[in-house]
């Protein structure tokens, strides 16, 4: 017998510890079942009621009943323990998983079993659901291994006949006879085979095989593998660190600091072709839209079948069955979007996170990870290297590089072919407008469009649109229509003429006339990609040399909603010869065409004014990303960054590419009012549907906060007031937050944990903290 600690998943068990079980001896080799193990979902009873739970460990029962404890403080007698009742599944991590569970709870202070969770397989974990009758049952989960069905010769294949008039079974035969074919192929192709197979299976002419049939391994090419390219000597030096940080094994991180198309997936492939020689595993962390079928061939026609990829646009089967195939050990890269960090790859020696300084890789929703640090925690542990990799690194991670003795910075500062960084012109929109131009395109980018365009070539527009509402507004009165049941306004969608809420999905006719004044003048503000499309169009076509033949390929997110939308759109781009794409901020990273000359930015400055201390840092990153687009193969490239805000220095240090000038004027700021990378923060966020109670609630929780800071830190640390967020009002509940501050080297999860898991819950008022946030809205 031995002593299982299970985290229990039960949603009001938020931030409670593992809890106890027996485990008989039966139940630990899996007589009649599967065996009890460390990542096993289990079925426990708890106060009345049956619950899932997840075995964290398992412990041997001491000899003494009285002496010594588990790690959890529990005694380690048997004796008067409940009994884990069932075995509900395999195991989905180990005792590192495990660790790193509990780490994440800790740092993030978030629900263990929320925490947890992270590392089973999507969706395909059972549910206790309580009948009518009262009750418990288990219900299986909806996602699980498929068989196919595969048609294989039989002993009697050589030597049997068939009948003159059996065309279907001829048509099976010689299907089979040029290999194994699955069933549902051959139905496929000649209809209903069902009683031909019968008949020639029962002559063991044919047999039916099933196979495990692995979802999402589609686009594997072994036939194209690629062999890798000598490297340039900064892609060399930027390897041998990266070798470097692998052999000191303290989880050691490089910062491959390197300009776009510079080479960075190259080093990577290499490091990682490295650390698989010496038997260990790699995980690859790319921003999930730039997960396309082009980057994950990169890595196949490298590494072959041994990639398993992992993102949340597959399909929970294509999921699960990664998923399995990296629990097999048979993959060796995990490629994927954040969560990749949590699959069930053992051994992994190296970490790569590209475009590190993305937003994406911090959960938004609890737990409130960023993979960065998750990356970090596990290669110090495991005897890893991370490697992050940028043409933009985020400003924490230069510093980290400054200042950290564990981290090390590389540059590659040319293109891997030689080809120079296309020219930025700013484009002063004020100007523009003062002489008399209402225009969406300033003259010059107009010019720049029929240049290029009339040679053939491309061009790439990106309408900058975070922060940045298309809303009406009265002329007369100045109204601005919002939301109902949010504190923002609606946004105005040219097609059917309507108000949406992008929070809460809310929507009403747009008015003809102005509700509060009757005023007819109401002006649609900004502008969206539809609006923007529609005055492209008519320029274009009146533009000589390119009329209406040049398409516009449209990319945002209406028209990427269905599954490959995004990849056939860029398909439609790559066949197309003169053409535009036009879209939003996910056409910035990753595109790789060699025909696209002209890159424009049509409002660069819109997030400039967003309540948000990154916005500097978001706007300056932004258009060296997308700039990376231009003049990629033999023709130069030029781009042109609309703004009305040309002296703004995150514009004009970007223009120039001189990432020294936007961090010696942001730098300064961020000291002096107290951001990071200067002080560490926590945001703690309170909501209910009650604004009246959220405001108590957020009071109280405020006075605790300070006297636990006060009591355990001092003076060093600051608890601002509790104050309603900017998005005060959200999907109907009222939002207050508290942001707390403390230096980088001081402990921020701890007094915030002892907060939360001593605090009485209220019914209508929830509460979270939000470690390192990326945004205060
Ligand atoms: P990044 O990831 O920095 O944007 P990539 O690794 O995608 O850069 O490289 C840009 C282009 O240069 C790719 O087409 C790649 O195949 C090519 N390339 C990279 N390294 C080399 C090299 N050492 N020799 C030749 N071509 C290279
Ligand atoms: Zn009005
Ligand atoms: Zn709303």
């Amino acid at each position: 017998m031995k002593i299982a600690s299970v985290i229990v998943d039960i949603p009001t068990q938020a931030l409670d510890t593992p809890y106890s079980y027996a485990v008989s001896d039966e139940m630990l080799v899996g007589d009649g079942g599967l065996p009890a193990e460390v990542g096993c979902a289990v079925l426990v009873s708890l106060g009345g009621r049956k619950a899932v739970g997840y075995i964290v460990s398992l412990d041997e029962v001491e000899a003494s009943p009285d002496e010594g404890t588990d790690l959890w403080g529990t005694p380690r007698s048997a004796a008067d323990l409940k009994q884990v009742e069932a075995v509900l599944t395999k195991s989905s991590f180990d005792e590192e998983g495990a660790a790193c569970a509990l780490w994440l709870a800790d740092r993030y202070a978030a629900p263990l079993s929320e925490c947890v969770r992270l590392f089973t397989p999507p969706r395909a974990v059972p549910r206790i659901v309580r009948g009518r009758d009262g009750r418990y049952r288990v219900e299986e989960p909806a996602i699980g291994a498929v068989d196919d069905r595969w048609v294989v010769r039989g002993e009697a294949f050589d030597s049997f006949e068939p009948r003159k008039n059996a065309a279907k079974q001829k048509a099976v035969l010689a299907a089979v006879a040029a290999g194994d074919v699955r069933v549902s192929e051959l139905a496929a192709e000649y209809g209903n085979v069902a009683s031909t197979l019968k008949a020639l299976e029962s002559k063991d002419v044919v047999r039916i095989e099933h196979r495990r049939r692995l979802r999402g391994m589609d686009g594997c090419a072994p036939a194209c593998r690629t062999a890798p390219p000598p490297l340039t000597f900064d892609q060399l030096a930027a390897v041998n660190a990266i070798e470097a940080a692998r052999a000191a094994g303290e989880g050691r991180v490089v910062l491959v600091d390197g300009v776009t198309g510079s080479g960075k997936t190259e080093v990577y492939l290499q490091a990682i072709e490295r650390t698989l020689a010496e038997g260990r595993r790699a995980i690859v962390l790319v921003p999930e839209i730039s997960l396309t079928p082009q980057t994950v061939a990169r890595f196949r026609g490298r590494f072959g079948d041994a990639v398993a990829v992992m993102h949340s646009r597959m399909s929970d089967g294509e999921r699960y069955d990664q998923w399995d195939y990296i629990k097999s050990g048979a993959a060796q890269v995990v490629v994927g979007a954040r969560s990749a960090l949590f699959t069930p790859a053992v051994n992994v020696g190296l970490v790569v996170i590209d475009e590190e300084h993305e937003g994406s890789y911090k959960q938004d929703s609890s737990p409130r990870y960023h993979a960065r640090e998750v990356a970090e925690w596990m290669m110090a542990r495991g005897g890893g290297a991370l490697v992050l990799g940028s043409a933009t690194p985020s400003i924490e991670s230069l510093y980290q590089a400054n200042k950290n003795p564990l981290w090390a910075q590389v540059g590659l500062l040319q293109r891997a072919n030689g080809r120079p960084m296309p020219a930025i012109e700013v484009v002063n929109m004020a100007a523009e407008f003062a002489s008399g131009s209402r225009a969406m395109f300033s003259g010059r980018l107009t010019r720049a469009l029929g240049e290029e365009l009339s040679l053939g070539r491309k061009a790439v527009l990106l309408l900058n649109q975070r922060g940045f509402a298309k809303f009406l507004l009265c002329r007369d009165c100045g109204f601005v229509p919002e939301c109902p049941h949010c504190s923002t306004s609606l946004t105005y969608h040219e097609q059917g003429s309507k108000l949406v809420c992008h929070h809460c999905g809310y929507s009403e006719a747009a008015p003809p006339v102005c509700p509060e004044c009757g005023s007819p003048y109401l002006k649609k503000f900004g502008a969206g990609t539809q609006r923007v499309e529609l005055e492209l169009r008519s320029l274009l076509d009146s533009l000589p040399g390119v009329g209406p033949q040049v398409p516009i390929i449209r990319m945002d997110a209406d028209t990427t909603q269905a599954k490959g939308a995004h990849q056939a759109l860029l398909e439609e781009f790559a066949a197309a010869d003169a053409a535009v794409l036009l879209g939003t901020q996910m056409i910035a990273k990753g595109l790789d065409f060699d025909d696209v000359t002209l890159v424009g930015v049509i409002n660069a400055d819109t997030q400039l004014h967003l309540p948000d201390y990154r916005a500097g840092e978001r706007t300056f990153q932004l258009i060296e990303q997308v700039a990376g687009r231009a003049g990629r193969a033999e023709l130069d490239g030029r781009v042109m960054v609309q703004t009305y805000e040309a002296d703004d220095v995150a514009i004009r240090a970007a223009a120039t590419y001189n990432r020294g000038m936007f961090l010696r004027a942001e730098l300064p700021k961020r000291k002096l009012l107290g951001y990071p990378p200067y002080v560490r923060m926590a945001n703690v966020l309170i909501w209910g549907a009650d604004e009246h109670e959220v405001a108590t609630e957020a009071e109280l929780i405020h006075g605790q906060l300070a006297e636990i800071v006060r009591n355990e830190v001092g003076e060093r640390w600051s608890v601002l007031p509790a104050v309603p967020c900017v998005l005060g009002k959200l999907r109907n509940t009222y939002r207050y937050h508290i942001v707390v501050k403390a230096p980088l080297e001081d402990d921020l999860s701890a007094p915030l944990v002892r907060l939360f898991r001593t605090r009485h819950p209220n019914p209508k008022v929830s509460a979270a903290v939000d470690i390192d946030p990326m945004d205060l809205l």
